[in-house]
């Protein structure tokens, strides 16, 4: 009986120390998951370290490394795809803005920061961002009525015409407003529509000329040969400044819409002012005026399309000539300037008085003084066209009274 006695005290201490090792050994893998399990959510490492062999875990063990495997996967793809929507709505030039149902805005893209010059607006209100009380009204009938709303309007405070889509979702509250700015669009329309009510301007003077013209000639002046003579002198001098305008419109729409694309080679800077001058000294001097290069002996080569330059010069050359009464001067010169050869038309002419100067390369500007005159105002949107499209600028000083100074610049090459 002792001996069975024994014998069972001796089996049930050796079974508890064999759980009680069993145990701790369960404890300690627990505490090394945990801290793996934690390491794996603070980015250290990552799931396929979980041990799978982990004897009396490896059940757990297998379920938890997937869910875990999962779990970032799907991270993964969010933080992708957020990046990917980050991305778009940074590059968007459209403003996005989206406001909860208080109306505190919970996310803005750079463009809608930009559009209402506000500067950071997370949290704030969409009156605080918008600030235009036509735009707030809008966002409050998409919150209230639930229906979609757009409105088209100019702030004369910040030169901009807005367009604004409010995109309303009802059960959240929240409102996707979307901003479009369209000041560059209305500015191109303007210019457009000037242009039309220009060139038929331009167009009504000398076809009304033509039209008396012609109707006094048929009226009886045809019998009078004398007459005669000077009328159609008149008429062919009104189709040539037709002529001339159909011409010019039409280079400056090639050029405009890059239909004349530059031939650049090194040319001599000044060789193309000489060209210039030859083509025009005798239209100077037949106004009674001297024409004169000035140019150093080590003026360098510049990369342009001679034959466009030479109508630049040309058209500045023809308006020194054109603007300055007899017994004065044009002279041609240039110099290098950085990288740049700068040349200059200057004449002692009659100037271009402070209000003009900074339009007279606008298509179809001319000063009061030379409206009366002959030119379509187109010379000078040509010439500012070509040079720009060299990679130059051009500009002019003046003083009224005692003469102007056109300059551009062409780069060195
Ligand atoms: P236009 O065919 O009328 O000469 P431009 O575009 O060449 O057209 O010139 C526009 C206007 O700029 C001219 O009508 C004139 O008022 C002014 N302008 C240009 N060059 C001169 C100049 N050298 N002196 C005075 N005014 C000038």
């Amino acid at each position: 009986m002792n001996w069975l006695l024994g014998g069972l005290g001796i089996l049930s201490f050796v079974l508890a120390a064999f759980l009680a090792w069993k145990y701790f050994r369960l404890l300690r893998h627990l505490s090394l998951y945990t801290r793996l399990l934690q390491n794996i959510v603070a980015g250290q490492t990552t799931p396929e370290s979980l041990p799978s062999n982990v004897p009396g875990l490896a059940t757990l063990s297998n379920a938890v490394r997937s869910l875990t495997l999962n779990l970032l996967t799907k991270l993964e793809e969010t933080e992708t795809q957020r990046a990917e929507l980050s991305a778009v709505l940074d590059r968007m030039t459209d403003g996005v803005l989206i406001a909860n149902s208080k109306g505190r805005i919970q996310l803005a893209n750079p463009a809608a920061e930009m559009l209402f010059e506000t500067g950071s607006v997370i949290g704030k209100t969409v009156a605080e961002v918008i600030r235009h009380h036509q735009l707030i009204d809008a966002w409050r009938r998409a919150q209230s009525s639930g229906e979609e709303q757009s409105i088209a309007i100019e702030i004369p405070t910040r030169k901009r015409f807005l367009q604004l889509f409010v995109l309303p979702d009802r059960p959240k509250g929240i409102c996707l407003l979307l901003v479009q700015d369209l000041t560059r669009l209305r500015r191109l329309e303007t210019v457009r529509r000037d242009f039309i009510s220009n060139v038929s301007h331009e167009l009504r003077t000398p076809l009304a000329s033509l039209k008396a013209l012609t109707e006094t000639l048929r009226d009886g002046a045809l019998e009078d040969p004398e007459a005669a003579r000077r009328f159609l002198n008149r008429i062919e001098t009104e189709v040539d400044a037709l002529s001339q305008m159909a011409a010019e419109l039409l280079e400056l729409t090639r050029i405009e819409s890059g239909q004349a694309p530059l031939n650049l080679k090194s040319v001599a800077a000044a060789r193309l002012l000489e060209i210039a001058a030859d083509r025009m000294r005798a239209q100077a001097e037949r106004a009674g005026l001297s024409l004169t290069v000035e140019v150093g002996q080590d003026l360098p080569y510049v990369r342009a399309d001679a034959s466009r330059l030479e109508q630049v010069l040309v058209n500045l050359i023809h308006n020194a000539v054109k603007f300055t009464p007899p017994g004065g001067e044009v002279r041609l010169s240039a110099i290098v300037e950085g990288p740049f050869v700068r040349f200059s038309v200057q004449d002692t002419g009659v100037g271009i008085s402070a209000e003009d100067l900074p339009r007279v390369f606008e298509r179809f500007y001319k000063s009061d003084r030379a409206r009366s005159g002959g030119g379509t105002g187109l010379g000078l949107s040509i010439a500012k066209h070509i040079v720009e499209a060299h990679g130059g600028r051009i500009w002019a000083e003046s003083v009224e009274g005692q003469g102007s100074i056109f300059y551009f610049t062409v780069p060195v090459g």
